[in-house]
């Protein structure tokens, strides 16, 4: 099986060119990373765990140092991994002062009998697993922290983005990561749909791996990962799938956008939003990324 690796660094409305270039620019470094794993023979789901923490660490992105603050002005993580053989999956949710949530998730996954940990729990295990937690402060960036004033001023427009990767190794496997700050001026204690499985995040080895952007209520009220998923069983490609699932959150006035990648390793992607950053190394080695709106961008 040829290996293949999609990246998105979020769905949104009004960004600046010069943050949607470096946002492209790093989902491309994200699914190189990825890729290089790949064709190493390492697993999807080491190669989508890699992508995720090369965006988290990345201020650019809402996930991991960047995050968006609730409305107190803390930062609360929430991120899931799963993978389509034996739909094993770990997600942490509303989790401070961790820098790569996503590695706590794969804890959760491999190293607890739970599927999802959250708040003071999730941060008690990830010591206990000797991940180091990092000074709260540490993930504000000043980005972060500007545009909560305006948010704050404006009645909380409540913009979201998110970072998420779908893989497909060598051997056919398939797998999933999503990590998100959440929406800016969420309620403290908010969980969206990026941890909660078939939500934000969902891979079936017998269907394909889908990670979804966007306002979360909305996205976890139509399923959406598992939206993605069923319409693959249901004899859709990978990007007719991403365009059925986007058709269902937009039914309900939802915005945003998903990647998909289908057990042949065609990818898929679709969104309703202005723009959403992504990268892609498909199953050919060619690579390509962007932000910008272009209707169907894989083959149907
Ligand atoms: N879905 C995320 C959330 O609502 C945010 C995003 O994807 O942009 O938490």
């Amino acid at each position: 099986m040829k290996p293949a690796i999609l990246v998105h660094g979020g769905a949104g409305r009004i960004w600046k060119d010069d943050h949607a270039i470096a946002c492209a620019k790093g989902c491309l470094k994200a699914a190189r990373l990825g890729y290089e794993l790949l064709e190493e023979g390492r697993t999807a789901l080491d190669a989508v765990e890699a992508a995720a923490v090369v965006l988290e660490d990345d201020p650019n992105f809402n996930a991991g140092k960047g995050s968006a603050l609730t409305i107190d002005g803390d930062i609360e993580l929430d991120a899931m991994l799963m993978a389509g053989t034996g739909l094993r999956c770990g997600g942490v949710a509303a989790l401070r002062s961790f820098r790569n949530p996503i590695r706590v998730a794969r804890r959760v996954m491999e190293e607890s009998p739970h599927v999802l940990l959250s708040g003071e729990g999730a941060a008690r295990f990830a010591r206990e697993q000797g991940l180091e937690p990092c000074p709260a402060a540490e993930l504000v960036t000043e980005r972060a922290l500007k545009r909560w004033h305006k948010e704050r001023e404006a009645g909380w427009p409540r913009r979201p983005g998110t970072i998420g990767a779908v893989a497909i190794d060598r051997d056919g496997q398939l797998a999933v990561a999503t990590s998100t700050g959440g929406i800016s001026g969420k309620y403290p204690g908010r969980i969206g749909d990026t941890p909660l499985v078939g939500c934000g995040t969902y891979a079936d080895a017998s269907t394909g791996a889908a990670s979804a952007t966007g306002y979360g209520e909305p996205i976890a009220r139509v399923v959406m990962a598992k939206h993605a998923c069923d319409r693959i069983a249901m004899g859709d490609s990978a990007q007719l799938a991403a365009e059925s699932a986007v058709a269902a959150l937009a039914a309900i006035g939802g915005e945003g956008g998903i990647i998909v990648v289908d057990r042949e390793g065609q990818l898929g992607l679709a969104f309703n939003s202005e723009r959403m950053s992504r990268a892609a190394v498909d199953a050919d080695g060619q690579e390509s990324s962007g932000f910008e709106a272009i209707p169907n961008v894989y083959n149907r």
